[in-house]
């Protein structure tokens, strides 16, 4: 297990944290609430450990939204640039974060073990042979699983 501290932060600056623990989930979401909360194609999600996030700099806001399940998800992101940091399931008591894993200091490899949400996805995109594939939302154990496999799956 990589026990390696990883910083990461905001656009602005204001919002720094730590990451120890290796993350237990990497994966693109096409989903439409994702195209928006990111402005862009898809998002990308990294399950980590409650635990293993340490805010050390800023002040965090939340947004919470209802999500197609009932369910409520909480976004937290920086109050002066509004970068978003991670979302939490908040019914769904997992002790994870989704964190947003672009906001890492160093995030040139970032190599996703799925892709969920294909129904919804931007109509160029192809997804990777060696990621497993989802047309909608697996159960969280699948990508647990696929995760943990990194990416030596092809489709599903
Ligand atoms: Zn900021
Ligand atoms: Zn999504």
């Amino acid at each position: 297990m990589n026990t390696e501290i990883k910083q990461g932060g905001c656009q602005c600056g204001q919002v720094t944290y730590e990451l120890s623990g290796a993350p237990v989930a990497l994966y693109r979401c096409h989903c439409t609430e994702c195209q928006t909360a990111s402005g862009a194609a898809f998002g990308m999600s990294m399950w980590v450990r409650v635990e293993d996030f340490k805010l050390t700099s800023g002040v965090l806001k939340t947004y919470v939204r209802v999500a197609d399940s009932g369910g409520q998800v909480e976004s937290s992101f920086c109050e002066y640039c509004g970068v978003r940091i991670y979302t939490q399931a908040l019914r769904l008591e997992s002790g994870y974060l989704v964190l947003k894993p672009g906001t890492l200091s160093k995030s040139d490899n970032l190599k996703p073990s799925a892709d969920i949400w294909l129904s919804s996805k931007q109509n160029w995109f192809e997804p990777p042979e060696d990621t497993r594939h989802f047309d909608g939302q697996p159960l969280l154990e699948a990508l647990f699983e696929s995760h943990q496999e990194s990416g030596s799956t092809v489709g599903d």
